[in-house]
């Protein structure tokens, strides 16, 4: 469809609130203490620091558009925010140069393969078909502004800070061991270059890639960064103008089709609701003009994706009624009307 066609037609809303903090806080703990003992799924190892972590952490936090807070469990345990970077550093990009340039240098269709598939983009030409996965990540890296690599760097981590409202850190060890081993990214960046997908040195963009993916955050941050997303935009805690409503909009279309790896559609059918996850254990869901909740467990399903911030974001999509695809008829709200 050609985006111009719908030039000058105003962007409304999609409505409704969350129930008042008390019942939204009731409702985080519930959901948090439900999973607690669950303990399906392994722990990612490909990046060898990874394996390390305690497996039974378990954090959740839901941030409200007005600013409310409900942190529980491990909320405030700090782990490298890995592939959820993507989704911000998407939003960083349209930001930047606009909703049709970056649809013409990385698509928005999800690619069914694996996150870090060389075949994804084999099979498109060198296209990269998605920004949530690694071949598109990388070709949007590339798109930070800045003269150098260290200037790109600098410039993603303060737009990926600003989401959070606070200065974020490198994680030197993640970083490292990540770097150590990342042939198979590099692969990726030389590849993108070779089909002249990628602009400067591909191995200076897949090191800020891997700089991305080891900055620091908690679950609290990262419901911090998705409330920023569900708020056209603006911090709901720093107050600050992030990005915009329009380039939040565009983000969160992406989320929703492909979050959550090639598992982005059963996500959809059973919560409703763009999301972003990462080996490391952490899945961001946005609820546009409520809020967003965050989980952080390592233990994953066999996508990569943490089973019980799966189960602790569907409870809450559920019990708060953030799925964006549930309705009930009118009329039985309503009778007598
Ligand atoms: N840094 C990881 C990689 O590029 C991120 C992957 C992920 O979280 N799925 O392989």
């Amino acid at each position: 469809m050609d985006p111009t066609a719908l030039q000058g037609v105003p962007q409304s809303v999609s409505t409704g609130a969350l129930p008042g903090w008390a019942r939204v806080d009731e409702l985080v703990l519930e959901a948090h203490g439900r999973y607690a003992d669950d303990r399906t799924g392994t722990v990612a190892d490909y990046i060898p620091v990874l394996a390390a972590v305690d497996p039974d952490l378990f954090g959740l936090a839901l941030i409200e558009v007005d600013g409310g807070v409900h942190d529980a469990g491990d909320a405030d345990h700090a782990f490298s925010i890995q592939s959820i970077s993507k989704l911000f550093v998407y939003a960083l990009a349209i930001q930047e140069h606009g909703h049709e340039r970056v649809r013409e240098i990385v698509g928005v269709n999800n690619t069914g393969l694996a996150f870090n598939s060389v075949m994804a983009l084999e099979l498109n030409g060198g296209h990269p078909m998605n920004p949530m996965v690694n071949a598109g990540a990388i070709a949007t890296t590339a798109l930070m502004p800045g003269a150098t690599a260290v200037e790109q760097w600098e410039r993603l981590r303060e737009g990926l800070s600003a989401f959070a409202g606070r200065p974020l850190s490198l994680d030197g060890t993640v970083y490292a061991s990540e770097a150590a081993t990342n042939d198979r990214n590099r692969a990726i960046g030389r590849l993108l270059r070779s089909y002249g997908r990628l602009e400067g040195d591909p191995d200076e963009i897949v090191d800020v890639y891997t700089r991305q993916c080891a900055l620091l955050v908690d679950a609290h941050d990262l419901a911090v960064m998705g409330a920023t997303l569900a708020d056209g935009g603006v911090n709901p805690v720093s107050g600050a103008q992030v990005v915009s409503a329009e380039v939040c909009r565009d983000t969160l279309a992406v989320a929703a089709a492909t979050g959550l790896y090639e598992r982005s559609g059963e996500w959809l059918f059973e919560i409703g609701l763009p999301a972003k996850s990462g080996v490391s254990g952490g899945i961001v869901a946005v609820s546009p003009g409520k809020g967003a909740v965050a989980g952080f467990s390592p233990r994953l399903d066999h996508a990569g994706n943490s089973v019980r911030a799966q189960l602790a974001i569907a409870h809450l999509s559920r019990s708060l009624g953030l799925n964006l695809f549930a309705s009930a008829p009118a009329a039985a709200q309503h009778p007598g009307d």
